[in-house]
């Protein structure tokens, strides 16, 4: 199927084509029409499927940018990260449409600030229910024009304890509304609260083709993570924990021993979150140790490895985890260690030292990321970067990794052998004609 199958709009076509989208993702396929329909549409399908655009594609096409004061849609995410990720990809796909306005609403941010530029008028509302609850409250936020509320990882908003918050909101919105829900699993109490706030729903769900996963379980043992780590060597691994405090534990102890760990949880700042998650796409952290919480939904591209640390306490949260790995044709390996009490576990156990270990060496990334104070605000791009590092320094472009590119600063990864030679010679370089201030991360 193609976009313009269901989309009249060329400028959005043509705005896809610039975005890369050639075609539409199954459950895109599968769900627009009827979003653009005005139906109800409850759908599951599995993390990095392209659920954002699903909904958001519609929301974009049906905008009146005359309407500004009107807010016309409200999305409801589980946390900040998953609210940013939403807004940015909705941006993404208002390029082409001027002066939209789309702002997130979440903790961790000043109300004030929220709640001044509300003032100017907002056509999307992004946030978390937490935040847009307490700001409707307040009387900052008005819902009375919503046309679609849109609820994203529903069923992590309710595992997350969301549900009466939720409830509230929606008592502020119109009854005569478009509901989407969207949810990685269809239980019975996403079911059940579907049925509460949705009519007439369709309901479409996208069975996860053949995994090529292959799933090995040791019996738990202490030095387990280091003789795993050694035997398969991965180049980015996800380490998965059950508590923050085992992740803070696993995060001390893989530097301990020289290997580039970070882990993200609850208890991080805003900002730190960010930089470890760029350092980690960035291949410039090789180990990303991380609660479900503090994982869920992250658009992070598929890893070498998963480690189960602790087994979750479900298949389904098992499930969810090991599909990091595997994805877009590569066969992946996931490897967890079974304390002896996890029931859906049903397999015999492979001893971890069983495993040939090569003599022991250090772990670091292949890559090292330097920041670049400018981006996007000075109309810096991609191209800017590489043309500095490759004309001016004359690098070899195959040192040269993922390049980002932020509103206020651009990140690029270089191979750690050429990094510190290229952090000094980029400080004294020009990009776009500026010389500009460069760090390096950690
Ligand atoms: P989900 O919410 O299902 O986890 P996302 O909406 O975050 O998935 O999308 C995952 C990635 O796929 C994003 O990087 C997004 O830009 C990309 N993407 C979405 N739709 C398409 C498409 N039709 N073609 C190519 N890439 C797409
Ligand atoms: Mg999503």
């Amino acid at each position: 199927m193609n976009f313009s199958d269901f989309i009249a709009n060329n400028d959005m076509i043509k705005n896809l084509d610039n975005l890369g989208y050639k075609n539409p993702t199954p459950i895109q396929e599968k769900t627009i029409p009827s979003i653009l329909k005005k139906q109800d549409v409850l759908a599951k399908a599995k993390t990095g499927s392209g659920k954002t655009a699903a909904f958001g594609l519609p929301l974009i096409l049906e905008l009146d940018v005359k309407k500004r004061y009107e807010t016309s849609a409200i999305i409801l995410a589980p946390t900040r990260e998953l609210a940013d990720q939403v807004a940015k990809e909705l941006r993404r796909l208002a390029a082409f449409v001027e002066n939209t306005k789309i702002l997130t609403l979440c903790g961790g941010t000043p109300m004030r600030g929220q709640i001044q530029s509300m003032k100017h008028g907002v056509h999307i509302v992004v946030g978390t229910p937490g935040r847009v609850l307490a700001l409707l409250k307040k009387e900052a936020l008005n819902l009375e024009y919503i046309k679609t509320l849109v609820l994203d990882e529903a069923d992590r908003m309710l595992d997350m304890g969301f549900f009466e918050d939720i409830e509230q909101i929606i008592n502020f919105t119109p009854k005569k509304r478009q509901t989407l829900l969207f949810s990685a699993t269809f239980d019975d109490k996403i079911l059940e609260f579907s049925k509460s706030i949705q009519n007439d729903r369709v309901e479409v769900e996208i069975e996860e083709e053949t995994s090529s996963i292959k799933e090995r379980f040791f019996k738990f043992s202490d030095e387990g993570l280091e003789i795993a780590v050694q035997h398969f060597k991965p180049e980015t691994c996800i380490i998965f924990c059950n508590t923050k405090i085992k992740c803070k534990e696993i995060e001390a102890r893989l530097q301990d021993k020289n290997y580039d760990a970070l882990s993200i949880h609850s208890d991080l700042e805003q900002i730190d979150r960010d930089e470890t998650l760029l350092e980690f796409t960035h291949k410039s952290c090789t180990f990303l140790i991380a609660t479900d919480v503090a994982a869920r939904g992250l658009d992070i591209p598929s890893v070498d490895l998963v480690i189960n640390y602790d087994l979750p306490k479900g298949q389904e949260v098992y499930t969810h985890r090991i599909g990091r790995t595997g994805r877009m044709d590569k066969e992946g390996l996931a490897i967890s260690f079974v304390r002896g009490y996890e029931e859906y576990i049903d397999v015999q156990l492979e001893d971890i030292n069983s495993l040939h270990v090569d003599s022991p060496r250090s772990y670091k990334a292949k890559m090292i990321t330097l920041c670049i104070e400018g981006g996007k605000r000075d109309k810096i791009r991609a191209g800017d970067i590489l043309g500095a590092l490759i004309k001016e320094i004359r690098l070899d472009g195959k040192h040269i990794g993922k390049i980002t590119i932020n509103r206020k600063d651009s990140y690029v990864s270089i191979n750690s052998e050429f990094a510190q030679e290229t952090f000094e010679k980029l400080k004294k370089s020009k990009i776009k004609g500026r010389t500009l201030r460069v760090w390096m991360l950690s």
